[in-house]
């Protein structure tokens, strides 16, 4: 392979209190609305590039990717998921009038590959391990191909961590423990993106990836870990012998729906607890509607249970689902109170391309519009069954301002270290004076 540079681009994307002003001043003390998750994309697709070929990178939150010269790159690859795609057009139209080359990656390219060579040379879907060889080798030889198509069963590349800086208050990194899925959620890219089956990674390379993170505090992308498929829990045995073994300790948190919690049972909650999990990130409403999902008291009962063990929840309470009246205020609250949980997010369902949920409302024509930086959460994207867009947004705003109303700084900040671990936040909270105690 000759030598080669490609530039990296990361396009920035919109978080709740930049789309709702109005919010800060009672949010942003609290740090929450405005959260990134360092995303492992780039640093992936760095990691998998061969011998000889070097990567610059800009991250385009923090500095303008518009304006960052790629300094005759080879070619521009900007990696990105949806609410990033309009950014990521402008950038690629600048660049592509300026000669360079464009290639396109990640979940938004994946799941909408047409509409993406629009505006790039190539679009490579699905992960990208084993797919450089070939286009780099074609981009030598000036005859890009349009698409390029990954193989859910490659082997994982080792992520080059840190190759993309974060610059997020939040300090936790991702740790990608299996690819795909088999359950076919309607809500969910990840079947369409990473395939229909689940590749679960070899735990000793998931363990050497664990030990290069540069945070305590690790999400671990894979609600299907805490499952109680046979082929998850040996996984997941596997998985805290190696870190005990290692005498790796970190904060885990993982994703999780209420069914995940239903079928998490006490004996292997407490053994993940051992194992460093201290916040499950609930999220609520996709599956089902929450009018169903906060009522049963089977929820409750079960965040009860594991905070008991140890592992504290972080709801995400999500509107917009067809069974659920657009204002949800009293199902959300009294659950909310009844958790005595500090820590709460608001989200509204976006339907993201790739899914059987945006097909449906797609046929349907409930959708309103394709603005990509608009399919973030922050707003309602599509005709609610149950009264308007503008309702189910007024909801979240209230929702948000109500979670935080009677929750003093100092207790949402023991909350995140409670769950994250000390290092989470960029001044240590526990060092911090509480202004209302
Ligand atoms: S939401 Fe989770 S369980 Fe459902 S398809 Fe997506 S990854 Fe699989």
């Amino acid at each position: 392979m000759q030598a080669m540079r490609l530039h990296f681009i990361y396009p920035r994307w919109r978080k709740l209190l930049e789309d709702h002003p109005q919010l800060c001043a009672q949010l942003s003390a609290h740090e929450v609305g405005s959260l990134r998750m360092t995303s492992l994309g780039i640093p992936t697709a760095i990691a998998a590039l061969p011998a000889g070929v070097t990567a610059s990178v800009c991250n385009d939150h923090l500095e303008d990717a518009c304006s960052v010269d790629p300094a005759g790159a080879d070619a521009i690859c900007i990696g990105f998921f949806t609410p990033q795609a309009s950014r990521a057009y402008a950038i690629a139209e600048l660049w592509r009038r300026r000669g360079y080359p464009i290639i396109f990656g990640g979940i938004h390219p994946s799941a909408c590959p047409e509409e993406c060579l629009n505006h790039a040379d190539a679009v490579i879907t699905g992960p990208v391990e084993g797919l450089w060889e070939t286009v780099l080798a074609d981009l030598a030889a000036g005859k890009l191909q349009r698409r390029y198509s990954g193989q859910p069963c490659a082997p994982f590349a080792m992520p080059q961590r840190g190759a993309l800086s974060s610059g997020s208050q939040l300090r936790i990194d991702v740790l990608q423990t299996s690819r795909g899925c088999d359950r076919q959620c309607a809500f969910c890219v990840v079947p369409a993106v990473n395939g229909d089956g689940i590749q679960r990674r070899d735990v000793e390379a998931a363990l050497d990836d664990c030990a290069n993170t540069n945070h305590p505090a690790v999400f671990l992308a894979d609600e299907n870990l805490l499952h109680d498929d046979p082929n998850d829990v040996a996984w997941a045995q596997a998985f805290h012998e190696g870190l005990q073994r290692r005498r790796l300790r970190r904060w885990f948190t993982a994703a999780a729906y209420p069914r995940t919690l239903t079928r998490l049972n006490s004996e292997r909650a407490r053994a993940w607890q051992q194992a460093g999990l201290r916040q499950l990130y609930l999220i609520c409403g996709y599956m089902q509607p929450l009018s169903r999902e906060l009522t049963d008291g089977a929820l409750l009962s079960d965040v009860l249970r594991l905070q008991d063990i140890g592992i504290e929840c972080l709801a995400t309470f999500t509107l917009g689902n067809d069974g659920d009246p657009a204002a949800v205020d009293d199902i959300v609250l009294p659950f909310w109170a009844a958790c005595g949980a500090h820590l709460a997010e608001v989200t509204i369902s976006v339907p993201f391309p790739g899914t059987a949920r945006f097909e449906c409302l797609d046929r349907q024509g409930r959708l309103l519009h394709r603005h990509w930086e608009r399919y973030n959460g922050s707003w309602c994207v599509f005709v609610p069954r149950h009264g308007s867009p503008a309702e189910v947004e007024a909801c979240s705003l209230r929702l948000w301002q109500s979670l935080y109303a009677e929750r003093s700084r100092y207790q949402v900040q023991q909350a995140y270290v409670r769950g994250f671990g000390q290092d989470i936040l960029r001044e240590p909270a526990a060092d911090r004076q509480d202004p209302g105690n």
